[in-house]
C-alpha cells in the first residue's frame, strides 16, 4: 500500500502532475476497496458444510472466501489461508448455503428496504418478486442507491390479469393482441418472467405463452380459472404457484368439476346477483370444492405428476399461505409480529373471513383444512415422483412473514414428506437451477457467490435448525448475529413509519 502511495517525485517534474499522480492512486486504490468490499478475505474453518448437493454433510471443513466468491471448500488441514483473511471459527456449527423465498410480494415496492432487512436477519439472500414494478429496470436504477443489505431480486412483471382484476396494479389483458403485447413491453422493460393470473381468459393465456416462448421469457404464477394445470404444464408455464388447479387435475372428476366451478364463479360475479344469490353460490361453490378434495384419485394425480415432471414444471406449493388461511385469526403472540408495519398488521388482523357471517367462516375454514391436508398429501406424491419443487411463502399475505417464513415453509415441506436436504435444496440449489444461475448460485462449491448462512445447530438433524443462525454472508461480506440483531431492530424502526408495503396477491 505504502509504495502505491509513495509520490514519484523527482526534481524535474512540477508539482502540479505529482499532486495528479497522487489523486490518481488514491482513486486507483478506493476503487479497488470498494471492488474488493471491506471483509477482504473470510475463512470459515472447521465447520460442517451442507452444501446441498447430493454429497453428505461434510465435517471439519475449511471454506475460504475472497470478496463475493467461493474459492475453496476442503477438508484437508493443508489448504492454503490467504493472509489478512478474517477467521470465523465455525466448530460444532453448520454451513448451508443462503436461503432463497422463491414466492413473495413487496420486495420491490417503494419501501422495500424494510423487508429487505427481515429478509436478510433470516438468511434470505434472494427472492422472486411475484407482482414487479411496471418497468423492471426503472426499479433496479432506484435501488442502486439503497445502501442497506438487500436480497437478489428475481423480479416479475406487475400481475398479468383479466378484466376485473384482483389486485390493484395489475396489467389487464382481454385479448390475444394484448397478451402478445404485455410480453413485448414487460421483456423490454426489464422484467425476470412474466407474471400470470387467475382471471386470464384463455385465449389472452395461450397468446402470452405462444409469445413468451417465441421471446425467450419465461411465464410463471397461477394457473388461470379457465385453464387446466395440464394444459398451462404443456403450454410451457415455468411454475406454478400455491398448486392452482392441481387438486382439480387430480380429482377423477376434473372436467365436470371445473365446468361447474366457471359456472358458479360466473353467477357468483354477475352484476345483477343478489345477495342472497351470492350466499348460495358460495355455498356451492365451498361444497363443490369439498367435492373436489373428496374424489381425488392416486392414478390421475400421479399421471398429472409425471406431465409435470416432462414438461420440467416447477411448483412453489407455498404451504405457509395455505396454512395460513385456516389460522384465522393471528396468533397476536407470535413475537415476530412486533416487525410488520401498521399498515401490514392491520390487513393481517382483518384475516381472511372476518367480513363473512360465523358459519360461512366455519366451513370456510373447515375447507382450508381439508385443502392443506391434501396439498401437503400432494406434495409428498411430487417429491416422490420427482417433480421439481420451489420453496415460497407467499409474503406479504396473512402468516407469511418476510424472512421469517422462509423457515416456515422448510419445516411444512418436511412435515408433508420431504426430507430435511430435500426441503434445504427447494430453497437454494432448486432456486439457482429454475432461475438458470446453478453456475452461479445454491450451492456451496468453489465458484458460486459467497452467500452463506452459518448455523449453531444441525438442519438435517431437526429442519426448524435453520432458524439457529449464528452468522450470514451476503456476496462475501460478513454479518455476524449482533449485526443481524441491529437490521431486525432498524427493520422496526422503518416499519414504525407509515405507508409500508401492505401488498399482497
Ligand atoms: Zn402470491
Amino acid at each position: 500500500m505504502a509504495r502505491i502511495l509513495a509520490p514519484h517525485i523527482t526534481p524535474e517534474r512540477p508539482v502540479r502532475r505529482c499532486y495528479l499522480h497522487f489523486s490518481l492512486s488514491l482513486i486507483f486504490l478506493l476503487a479497488l476497496f470498494s471492488v474488493r468490499g471491506w471483509s477482504q478475505s473470510l475463512v470459515i474453518k472447521d465447520v460442517t458444510v451442507i452444501d446441498a448437493t447430493a454429497r453428505a454433510a461434510q465435517p471439519h471443513s475449511t471454506v475460504v472466501i475472497d470478496g463475493d466468491h467461493i474459492v475453496a471448500v476442503s477438508r484437508s488441514k493443508k489448504i492454503h489461508l490467504p493472509h489478512n483473511a478474517v477467521i470465523v471459527d465455525g466448530t460444532g456449527k453448520f454451513l448451508i448455503p443462503g436461503l432463497w423465498d422463491m414466492h413473495v410480494h413487496g420486495a420491490s415496492d417503494t419501501r422495500a428496504p424494510w423487508s429487505h432487512l427481515l429478509f436478510v436477519a433470516n438468511g434470505v439472500v434472494g427472492v422472486r418478486d411475484m407482482s414487479g414494478p411496471p418497468d423492471a429496470h426503472a426499479w433496479r436504477a432506484t435501488q442502486a442507491s439503497n445502501p442497506d443489505p438487500s436480497p437478489t431480486i428475481y423480479l416479475g412483471s406487475p400481475i398479468v390479469d383479466g378484466p376485473n382484476p384482483a389486485w390493484p396494479d395489475s396489467i389487464v389483458v382481454a385479448d390475444e393482441a394484448q397478451g402478445r403485447e404485455v410480453v413485448d413491453q414487460q421483456q423490454q422493460r426489464g422484467a425476470d418472467f412474466i407474471k400470470v393470473y387467475s382471471g386470464l381468459s384463455r385465449n389472452a393465456y395461450f397468446a402470452i405463452a405462444d409469445e413468451a416462448k417465441k421471446r425467450g421469457i419465461p411465464f410463471e404464477g397461477h394457473v388461470p380459472d379457465a385453464v387446466t394445470a395440464a394444459e398451462a404444464s404443456g403450454a410451457g408455464q415455468r411454475s406454478i404457484e400455491h398448486l392452482t388447479q392441481v387438486a382439480e387435475g387430480c380429482s377423477k372428476e376434473e372436467k365436470t368439476i371445473a365446468a361447474e366451478r366457471q359456472r358458479l364463479e360466473a353467477s357468483f360475479r354477475a352484476p345483477d346477483a343478489t345477495m342472497p344469490q351470492k350466499i348460495a353460490t358460495g355455498q356451492n361453490i365451498i361444497r363443490l370444492n369439498f367435492h373436489k378434495v373428496e374424489s381425488f384419485d392416486e392414478a390421475t394425480a400421479q399421471s398429472l405428476l409425471a406431465q409435470f415432471v416432462k414438461n420440467e414444471t416447477w411448483q412453489t406449493p407455498t404451504l405457509t399461505l395455505l396454512q395460513g388461511q385456516i389460522d384465522d385469526p393471528l396468533d397476536t403472540n407470535d413475537p415476530r409480529l412486533q416487525y410488520l408495519s401498521k399498515e401490514v398488521r392491520a390487513k393481517w388482523d382483518a384475516g381472511y373471513y372476518s367480513h363473512f357471517p360465523p358459519p360461512a367462516r366455519a366451513a370456510m375454514v373447515q375447507l382450508a383444512k381439508a385443502e392443506f391436508d391434501e396439498s401437503r398429501k400432494i406434495v409428498a406424491l411430487m417429491y416422490r415422483i420427482g417433480v421439481p419443487i420451489l420453496a415460497g411463502t407467499d409474503t406479504m399475505n396473512p402468516h407469511c412473514l418476510p424472512g421469517f417464513g422462509i423457515h416456515d415453509e422448510l419445516a411444512f415441506l418436511v412435515d408433508a414428506g420431504l426430507p430435511p436436504l430435500a426441503a434445504l435444496q427447494a430453497a437454494t440449489r432448486n432456486a439457482a437451477q429454475f432461475m438458470g444461475q446453478q453456475s452461479r448460485r445454491g450451492t456451496i462449491e468453489a465458484g458460486k457467490t459467497a452467500d452463506l448462512v452459518l448455523l449453531d445447530k444441525d438442519p438435517l438433524a431437526d429442519i426448524h435448525n435453520t432458524r439457529s443462525i449464528q452468522a450470514v454472508v451476503l456476496n462475501g461480506k460478513l454479518f455476524p448475529r449482533a449485526a443481524l440483531d441491529a437490521m431486525l431492530t432498524k427493520a422496526q424502526t422503518l416499519a414504525g413509519i407509515p405507508d409500508a408495503a401492505a401488498s399482497g396477491k
